[in-house]
């Protein structure tokens, strides 16, 4: 997967990676960030509640609804064929901080329940990254098939609505969600 990554990059005329910003300590959100650091010498930041799984190369399910129990069966076979590095964050950042320093102009938005640490970057145009706090299959949704804390989850939906963003993207979708439809998003 770093190889996508560089050769976005490249396509971009871009060689000065400085941040891997982690959404959450999930499978298929960090398998290459140790390799792409080593390849950049970008530094890697997750929100503190999240830092102790990818750390232990952990990639927690919590309780998966509907169909979500297919990745209980499906992880581990992912993981055989491709094991999940354990990756010692450089950085932690809470609710409301800036990655300014880290040469982007982005906060960080605590939006858990997906996992403990889950996050949102919300970018200084408004663009979010909501990563798993929402779903896409078929129109956009609340997450709806894997939670740590299933609770926590319309809280974290009204926190990013909070701060009007003007667009939003799920974690797997590459159609942004209009800031007016996102703010209709119920929960
Ligand atoms: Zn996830």
């Amino acid at each position: 997967m770093e190889g996508v990554v560089l050769s976005k990059m490249h396509e971009l005329g871009r060689n000065d990676l400085k941040v891997i910003w982690i959404s959450h300590a999930h499978y298929d959100h960090y398998g290459s960030a140790a390799r792409l650091r080593e390849l950049t010498g970008a530094k890697i930041g997750i929100h503190p509640a999240d830092a102790d799984a990818l750390s232990r190369g952990s990639s927690p399910l919590g309780t998966p609804r509907s169909y979500g129990f297919i990745y209980l069966f499906l992880q581990p076979i992912a993981k055989l064929i491709r094991p999940l590095p354990p990756v010692t964050p450089d950085f932690t950042l809470e609710d409301g901080k800036s990655l300014r320093g880290y040469g982007l102009d982005a906060i960080i938005l605590h939006t858990p329940g997906h996992t403990p640490g889950s996050s949102t970057l919300l970018l200084g145009d408004g663009t979010a990254f909501a990563s798993d706090l929402l779903g896409s299959v078929s129109q956009p949704h609340l997450q709806k098939l894997i939670a740590t804390d299933w609770q926590q989850l319309p809280a974290s939906l009204k926190h990013l609505q909070a701060a009007n963003p003007t667009r939003v993207f799920a974690g797997h979708s590459h159609r942004a969600i209009p800031g007016d439809a996102f703010i209709q998003l119920g929960t």
